[in-house]
């Protein structure tokens, strides 16, 4: 058994069987419940790592609750949900949420998600990173230094920028509000073919087939997510 404790929030008892059965296949210590207040209680009790959470509950809206939770818990929380329209899953990324996951879906998708969230749980103790490997690619945050098999990639002040704005939340949803204000400020917020300019840049210099992009992933209509 790991030691990541999983708590789920469903209503839907099925939804929570299955999650459940294929979260403690993989090892992982799950707690559950079907209403955001007894959620609540289960952060405060106990220390969880990883939330996977429904937004239509008995008892609330799970987007505020994420807000909520954001300013008290440090774990990673991945929503799973029925609502597929574009503006909830911004709405919930806005919120908080590191990723986003529409019903129905596959157990081994999940599972991948999953996965992708508990490997950037900071390392306790742990200095933040500051040397990235992936791919071809190597990114030296200290040194300011991108190589790719070994040659120097030669990088804009802008997408060096939006390259270390990704870099640090790789696997999680960025929305296109949020790359933006980090790379060009508050002002910008609304200016999306800015990122889909500097994004295709990134994906020209460091992906093998930029069409086909490997780490440089397009969330349609959301953002973009760092796959490494
Ligand atoms: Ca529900």
């Amino acid at each position: 058994m790991s030691d990541t404790t999983i708590l789920l929030v469903e209503d839907e008892v099925q939804i929570r069987r299955l999650v459940r059965t294929a979260l403690e296949d993989e090892g992982h210590h799950v707690l559950e419940c079907g209403t955001l207040k007894e959620g609540m209680a289960h952060l405060h009790a106990d220390t969880i790592q990883l939330l996977i959470l429904d937004l239509g509950l008995p008892d609330g809206d799970g987007i505020a609750f994420i807000r909520e939770l954001r300013t008290q818990f440090p774990l990673s929380v991945l929503v799973l949900s029925a609502r597929s329209a574009e503006g909830e899953k911004i709405r919930a990324l806005d919120a908080g949420a590191d990723d986003y996951l529409t019903k129905p879906f596959s157990t081994g998708e999940l599972l991948a998600r999953v996965r992708a969230q508990l490997r950037r749980l900071p390392q306790e103790g742990a200095p933040a990173e500051t040397h990235f490997h992936f791919g071809d690619i190597e990114v030296d945050l200290a040194q300011r230094n991108v190589t790719r098999n070994g040659e120097l990639v030669r990088l804009t002040p802008i997408e060096y920028r939006l390259l270390c704005a990704m870099l640090a939340a790789p696997g999680k949803v960025l929305t296109y509000r949020h790359l933006l204000r980090a790379v060009w400020g508050n002002a910008f917020v609304e200016s999306n073919h800015y990122l889909r300019i500097y994004v295709s840049h990134l994906r020209q210099k460091l992906e093998d087939d930029p069409a086909q992009p490997r780490f440089f992933v397009t969330e349609t209509g959301v953002g973009y997510r760092l796959d490494i």
